[in-house]
């Protein structure tokens, strides 16, 4: 029997409608660009999102159109999120870390019409200046005091605005319609595109904002470390305004002492990004013995967040959620708090727990299989190919259908190329990204574990796991350490804490240091670089 219930359908642009009129007082603080604190409410973002719109169409953005944004995390981006979206046209955002040939080769595969940048990426543009598509705009982020020196042929942000009413008349579009488009970091191949709809964007704010709803809450105040340009900042920018907390923009300064005084100033109750990011800030907490004013949970995802990092905060009365996602998934798939039983656990069996992977959010299913997609038990041992279904999921990549059928099963799931475990209680455990695991004498050895322990080190700052080519074994692991300090540590120190957690074969052979970890565009360790680096080393 057909129900009756009104059908409207999802739409982004009522997300910010809905908090310009129920959130008066939240909004947006942006480190700017410009060097000063920037203040924006929820209505105010609204009606320059309209103005924003009137300008768009103007310069002939239609229905469908592509969109893209090269910038940092500040309430202009925000704006044409919505309003990008809003008009029905796609917002793509580009990631400034791509390399110029990976940029090019997004920008065309988008086809994107007009592009906004934050000044500080026109050297960038400069550079790509003669192989960008002609007719091509690009508009500068910023007002015209500011305006970058360039040869470059560039409309000014708030110029392009500033005549245009507030008043947009925004159309009612299917939910199904295509709003945002991210491309993975591309570490094999080129980079794959991740269209979002409307529907699949406000139903995930939905399922974080449930998930994770000490930190979305009226009155909260989230710092997204995580770059709006890296799967829509986790989704922050639609389920804060939904619920009413307020986003705190860091801009371009990520390093621990900034986003310390930051996060003190503005009371700061939540922090989200990968687990890099809060090495600086553990520091700087560290350093001055305190945690800033407010500062209450950490939300930590997109690689693993090691134990030690979990521990420290988590000792220092900040919670941490270990979160687990995918460009592909909108992107937040698990989320790691405990249920109120879990917290009379002891500390140590808390932080066994914490520093799993989590448990799924309401909408989306796991399952691993093993080699021949036969399904494998929930039961905290067997360890299988992740994959993942639901409404905030990708059904294929943009415009690639070969990427498309490689990543989805016959029974409609996408393959997220992780390898995990799932326990009893619904932990997810990610071993690693299956191209990163060790295969040694037919054996897998997960390198999260291993860096995981050695990351517990009291002399080891930064660490990675990556395979070497062996003789007799296929692959052996190499530990790759940042030293914490001048003194560095002994392997067989560190042999002595894995001892503890794994097998003896599974140790690593060797260590070597190194000053710094290569990163990805992400922001994460980059394997890929780490085992080209040490492609010829020989194992003792
Ligand atoms: P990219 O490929 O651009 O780095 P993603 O950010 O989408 O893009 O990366 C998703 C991958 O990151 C996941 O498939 C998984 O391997 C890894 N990942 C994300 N969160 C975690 C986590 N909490 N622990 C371990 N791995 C993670």
């Amino acid at each position: 029997m057909q129900a009756m219930m009104m059908n409207q359908p999802l739409s982004i642009i009522e997300i910010l409608r809905y908090a310009a009129g129920a959130h008066p007082g939240a909004g947006i603080v942006s480190a700017r660009t410009e060097g000063d604190i920037h203040r924006e409410t929820y209505a105010e973002a609204y009606a320059r999102a309209g103005q924003l719109a009137h300008a768009m169409a103007r310069l002939g953005v239609k229905l469908g159109d592509r969109v893209a944004t090269l910038a940092w995390n500040g309430y202009r981006h925000f704006e044409l999120y919505y309003a990008i979206s809003g008009m029905g046209a796609v917002c793509h955002t580009i990631n400034p870390r791509l390399s110029a040939e990976q940029m090019l080769y997004i920008i065309d595969h988008a086809d994107d019409q007009v592009l906004f940048f934050d000044v500080t990426f026109t050297p960038i543009l400069e550079a790509l200046k003669d192989k960008l598509p002609s007719g091509m705009k690009l508009v500068a982020m910023t007002d015209a005091a500011h305006m970058p020196d360039s040869t470059l042929d560039l409309l000014c942000y708030e110029d392009l605005i500033a005549d245009e009413s507030a008043d947009f008349d925004w159309p009612e579009l299917p939910e199904d319609t295509a709003a945002g488009l991210c491309y993975t970091s591309g570490t094999t191949g080129n980079p794959k595109g991740a269209l979002f709809s409307h529907r699949s964007t406000v139903l995930h704010a939905f399922s974080i904002s449930i998930a994770l709803s000490k930190s979305l809450t009226e009155g909260g105040r989230i710092l997204p470390v995580v770059p709006l340009f890296h799967v829509n900042a986790w989704g922050l920018p639609y389920s804060a305004p939904m619920t009413g907390a307020s986003l705190v923009m860091p801009g371009p300064n990520l390093d621990g002492p900034s986003l310390f005084d930051l996060m003190d100033a503005e009371k700061v109750t939540s922090a989200w990004g990968v687990p890099t990011v809060w090495l600086g800030l553990r520091a700087e907490i560290d350093k001055r013995g305190r945690n800033p004013e407010g500062f209450s949970q950490v939300v930590v995802g997109g690689s693993a967040a090691p134990r030690s990092m979990i521990e420290g905060f988590e000792k220092s009365g900040v919670e941490v959620c270990h979160a687990w996602g995918m460009t592909e998934m909108s992107p937040v798939g698990t989320q790691g708090l405990l249920s109120e039983s879990m917290k009379d656990l002891p500390f140590e069996a808390q932080m066994d727990l914490k520093s799993k992977q989590g448990r799924r959010v309401f909408g989306v299913e796991l399952k691993i299989v093993d080699d021949n997609g036969n399904r494998l038990p929930h039961d905290g041992k067997a360890v299988g190919e992740l994959f993942v279904r639901g409404n905030t999921i990708v059904s294929g990549y943009f415009n690639n259908p070969e990427a498309t059928a490689a990543a989805i099963d016959a029974e409609g799931w996408f393959g997220t190329g992780d390898v995990a475990s799932i326990d009893e209680q619904g932990f997810l455990t990610i071993q690693d990204r299956s191209k990163d695991l060790i295969k040694s004498g037919g054996e897998w050895i997960s390198s999260i574990d291993l860096e995981n322990i050695a990351m517990a080190h009291p002399k080891v700052a930064n660490c990675a796991v990556i395979a070497i080519a062996h003789p007799k074994w296929d692959e052996r692991p190499l530990l790759v350490v940042v030293p914490a300090g001048d003194e560095k540590p002994e392997l067989s120190e560190i042999h002595d804490m894995m001892l503890q957690h794994v097998a003896k074969w599974q140790l690593p052979d060797d260590m070597v240091f190194v000053d710094s970890l290569p990163l990805t565009a992400t922001g994460k360790i980059s394997k890929l670089t780490l085992r080209q680096q040490f492609t010829d080393y020989v194992l003792p």
